[in-house]
Parts: structure tokens; C-alpha cells; sequence
């Protein structure tokens, strides 16, 4: 423990680590990519410290295996997916460090590169087991937590092996499920199979993404649904760009042709770049409006785990909304159509003090209002749902990592009917505060996910809840406790589904009583 760390009373006097890899004896290193809300987070947790040096993964394997008293780990404790390279021969396992630079597993050993030395190794793949020469690097043993940016990830995780106590952002391939034409494929598969699987009225409970091609490899396909629904409106997006970027609503085919031509045709210079991956998506033109605006909702939603499948709501979120009146006679006009914050902002007449959000609860009790709480709870349900299937959807490709969590940033749209239409998922939600309020939900929601992920030891592993954050799954749903039941006004009974969404954040109290109970099992 460092000089002059002020040591809050949780971590004194704690032995050693605990089998789930967690600490609890020692103050928490961390690093972080981003210079909004979650460094600040990261700033005020108490016994926490800073690691210097952005973005930097040293070779020094055998300085910090020793130092750590622990071995490197394969970040691969998961599942394989096509095409993607493991680092390692198998598991490190548990073993221990040889004045050789060698760690003994439990399935062989793993030769340390001494500083600025690579290995090789061989690597399993879907289609056996091949031989290729990755670079592997152990991760800089010096950090417990990473909030690295997706680039820093994509770059490093394939030739890095990481210890038993790190925890860090993001999945491997994340991008499966927040890459906007994967999301939809993934999505397509896992409909056709539970209608080959359970039947066709099962399949119905994925009727919550828009039509969707993927461009220019679906065009022709597009064509003919495109004929078949003369005159509705559909829009075009960039399958990897976010914030509004790129995108446009038409009508015409002609539009697109002329977009083709522009864009796509095929490029008999080899110099010329690929083209770019677009969707086309059929348009909600009958979106709820509130005001004769229109607004999509972001939820955020925590995945500790694909295997098994552990998820986690939160409760507090926001709608955005548009900050011109609704109407689909100037398809054109982006500040009508896309309610992203980017774009908004940009608009002539936006008032930055007034803003374009509202709260979930805001949201949830406005609707409460007007149609009441039954028709409410069903359409939050749908949320529930898009949460599940999409990430079922991923849960076979993603490769799991007990390393690693996500958490992301849904987007929803309702329509006139309440039905909530899933539009992205995003990995990177955005955590720079566009006011006082926003700021307060992003402070407590990043705060409530170092609660969860408790790497300081202090809970018990079986919370169903945690701060603002409810477990919504975890191999399956999960149903709420009596007293969390504190949703409605008039209160409900017996088991439902442990989700909270725009519900009362009580956040402290909750954690105070959570804490104090955990305490006491613990001691007990
Ligand atoms: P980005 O990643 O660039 O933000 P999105 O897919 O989130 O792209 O789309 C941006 C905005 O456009 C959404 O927030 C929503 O307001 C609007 N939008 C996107 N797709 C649709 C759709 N199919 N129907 C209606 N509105 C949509």
C-alpha cells in the first residue's frame, strides 16, 4: 500500500485474494482512455490510484509475475469464433513462476518473454489447431482496471495475456453486436432459428428491428422488398459510423441510385478505396411524439459475463429528443429525424440550457399518465425482451473473457402504439455530460458498475441488485424480490421480472442498507 493512501475501512485488514479474483487487500490501479465523467468516477473512488501512462503495455512479464505473486492468464477463457486468433497455448491456469521464465499451467507451460522478447505459440482455431506466430505480450500487471477505448483493445488483446485480477472494457469482438449490419445479422439468425427450433409464434418475439439489408451485399434483395412496398420511406446508414454521421432518409429508388453511382460503382481504379458498408432500414414514420416531437430513449445495460449470460439494467437513462416538430413532409431535414444529441445540438434554434432530454423516470411517469401503468409495463417489457434476444443473438460469437465487461447504450424508439422498436446498440455510449442532471446519471451509473464489478471485495456475489443497477439475467430471468417491488403507485405482487427501468433510483440508500447486509453475512 502506498504512503499517504487513505485506506477506506472495507479494505483493512483484508488476508488474501479471493477465489473470484477480486481485491480486497490492497488499494485499486487503474487506467483510463476517456477524460470525461468515468475519470472523474475513477478519481473519487476511495483507494483507488491512477496508474501514469496512457495506453501503455510493457513487456516487464517477469518483474510483475513475480511482483503479483500471480501468473499471467490467457485472456481466453472462452469460446473461439471464426477467424479470431488465440495468444496462448491454453490456459495458464494457476501455476507458478520459474527463475526460467516459464509459468507452469495446469495444460503446459507458457515460455515469458524476457523485456522486448516475443513467443510463439500455437493457436487454436475453429478449424483445429494451427500454428501461427502472434507476438504475445503480457499486459502491464501494474493495472487492476482498464477503461480502454475499443481501438486500444483491437489493437492489444490478441497478443496479450492478462492476470488473474484485471478487469477491463469491452469484449474482443464487441462490434458484433454494435456494428449496425452484424447486429441485424446476428439478430436474423437467431430469429430463423427459434422459428425452426419453437415454431413461427415464437419467432414474433423478434419482430422488434426494422427491415434491414446490408448494403451494397443485399442491394437486389433490397430492390424487390423496396417494389413490393412502394412509397414508404426508408433510411440509409452507415454501418460503422455513429452521431448521426452519413445518414439519410428517401423514397425514391432513383435517390439511391444516384447515391450508387456516387458512392459504390465498382472501381475499376485499384487505387480507389472499398466501399463503405451501409444499411438501408425501413423508417418508423409513426413514431410516438411527445410535444409533435419525436425522442428515442438510451438505455444502459451491463454484460459481466456471455458464459453464462449475466446482465444487468440499469434504471436511470434519458429520451432525446428532436428539437423540430415531427413531420414527413421534409424527410430531408435531419433535426427533424434523428434525435442524436450530435446533431441536435447543431440545430438553429436549440436552446443548450433547456437541452433535448428528459429522464427515463421523467419519460416512464408521462406515459404512466396518459395510458396508463399497465400499457407502460408492457412496453418496457419490450425492452427487456430487445435486451435479451439481441444479446442471445451474440452470446454463441462473442468471445467470453472473465476479464472483460461491456457495458452498452441501447437505443430505443417508440411508436404510436407504444411498441419500442430497437434502432442501435452502441459500445461506447457517450459519458461527457451535457448538463448538470446528465452528469449526476452518468457519475451514479459508472460509480453503481465498479459497484457490481466489486473489485473491492465487499459484497457477496448473489445481489440481485446494486445501486441502480438490477440483475435482469443470468442464465436465465430473474424475478424480483418483494422488496424491490417499488415500481408503481399502487404496488404489484409475487414474481415479476427484476427490472426497474424508469423507476425511482434510490441509489444511496440502497447501497448504505447493501452494504451494511453484505457486512454482516460476511462476518457471519
Ligand atoms: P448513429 O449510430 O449514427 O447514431 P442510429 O442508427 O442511432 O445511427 O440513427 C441515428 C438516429 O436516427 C436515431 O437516434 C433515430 O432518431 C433515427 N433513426 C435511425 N434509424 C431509424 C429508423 N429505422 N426509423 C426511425 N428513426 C430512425
Amino acid at each position: 500500500m502506498s504512503k499517504g493512501t487513505k485506506v477506506p475501512g472495507y479494505m483493512q485488514g483484508k488476508g488474501s485474494r479471493n477465489p473470484r479474483g477480486i481485491i480486497g487487500d490492497r488499494e485499486i490501479r487503474y487506467k483510463c482512455s476517456l477524460q470525461n465523467t468515468i475519470l472523474d468516477v475513477l478519481r473519487g473512488r476511495p483507494g483507488w490510484q491512477e496508474v501514469p501512462g496512457q495506453n501503455n503495455v510493457q513487456q516487464n512479464v517477469q518483474t510483475n509475475a513475480k511482483q503479483q505473486g500471480t501468473t499471467p492468464q490467457s485472456s481466453k477463457s472462452g469460446q473461439q469464433t471464426s477467424g479470431q486468433p488465440s495468444s496462448n497455448t491454453g490456459k495458464a491456469g494457476s501455476g507458478t513462476t520459474s527463475t526460467q521464465g516459464t509459468i507452469s499451467g495446469n495444460k503446459g507451460s507458457v515460455r515469458i518473454p524476457q523485456q522486448g522478447q516475443a513467443t510463439q505459440n500455437t493457436v487454436p482455431t475453429r478449424m483445429g489447431f494451427q500454428s501461427i506466430p502472434p507476438i504475445t505480450r503480457n499486459s502491464d500487471g501494474d493495472w487492476d482496471f482498464y477503461w480502454c477505448d475499443r481501438e486500444w483493445l483491437a489493437q492489444n488483446y490478441d497478443t496479450m495475456f492478462l492476470y488473474e485480477h484485471q478487469k477491463i472494457l469491452h469484449f474482443r469482438n464487441h462490434y458484433e453486436l454494435t456494428r449496425k449490419n452484424l447486429m441485424v445479422k446476428n439478430l436474423k439468425r437467431l430469429k430463423k432459428q427459434t422459428e425452426r427450433e419453437q415454431g413461427k409464434a415464437e419467432g414474433l418475439s423478434f419482430e422488434f428491428f426494422p427491415t434491414t439489408y446490408e448494403l451494397p451485399s443485399e442491394y437486389h434483395i433490397f430492390v424487390e422488398e423496396f417494389k413490393k412496398n412502394p412509397g414508404i420511406i426508408w433510411i440509409m446508414k452507415p454501418a460503422a459510423r455513429a452521431q448521426g454521421r452519413g445518414i439519410f432518409l428517401f423514397r425514391r429508388l432513383k435517390d439511391i441510385t444516384d447515391w450508387k453511382k456516387g458512392e459504390y460503382q465498382p472501381l475499376s481504379d485499384p487505387n480507389r478505396e472499398v466501399p463503405e458498408t451501409y444499411v438501408v432500414q425501413r423508417y418508423i414514420e409513426n413514431p410516438y411524439l411527445i410535444g409533435g416531437r419525436k425522442f428515442d430513449v438510451r438505455v444502459y445495460v451491463l454484460v459481466v459475463s456471455y458464459n453464462p449470460l449475466k446482465v444487468w439494467l440499469y434504471r436511470s437513462g434519458f429520451a432525446r429528443f428532436s428539437n423540430t416538430r415531427f413531420s414527413l413532409d421534409s424527410i430531408e431535414d435531419t433535426y427533424v429525424h434523428l434525435t442524436n444529441v450530435a446533431v441536435q445540438k447543431n440545430a438553429p434554434d436549440y436552446d443548450p440550457d433547456k437541452g433535448c432530454k428528459w429522464s427515463t423516470q421523467q419519460l416512464r411517469k408521462y406515459l404512466a399518465a396518459k395510458h396508463g401503468v399497465e400499457a407502460v409495463k408492457k412496453a418496457f417489457k419490450g425492452i427487456d425482451n430487445i435486451i435479451i434476444k439481441s444479446l442471445q443473438s451474440v452470446q454463441k460469437i462473442i468471445i467470453n473473457d472473465k476479464h472483460c465487461f461491456e457495458m452498452y447504450g441501447y437505443d430505443v424508439l417508440f411508436d404510436s402504439d407504444l411498441k419500442p422498436w430497437l434502432i442501435e446498440i452502441n459500445a461506447s455510449p457517450s459519458l461527457t455530460a451535457s448538463g448538470k442532471e446528465d452528469y449526476d446519471l452518468k457519475f451514479g451509473l459508472l460509480n453503481d458498475l465498479l459497484n457490481v464489478l466489486d473489485l473491492e471485495n465487499r459484497l457477496t456475489g448473489k445481489e440481485k441488485r446494486i445501486g441502480g443497477w438490477d440483475l435482469l439475467w443470468e442464465d436465465g430471468p430473474i424475478l424480483a424480490d418483494d422488496g424491490n417491488m417499488e415500481c408503481t403507485p399502487n404496488g404489484t405482487t409475487a414474481s415479476i421480472p427484476n427490472s426497474f427501468l424508469g423507476c425511482h433510483n434510490d441509489r444511496k440508500r440502497q447501497l448504505r442498507e447493501l452494504y451494511t447486509a453484505a457486512q454482516s453475512i460476511k462476518k457471519s
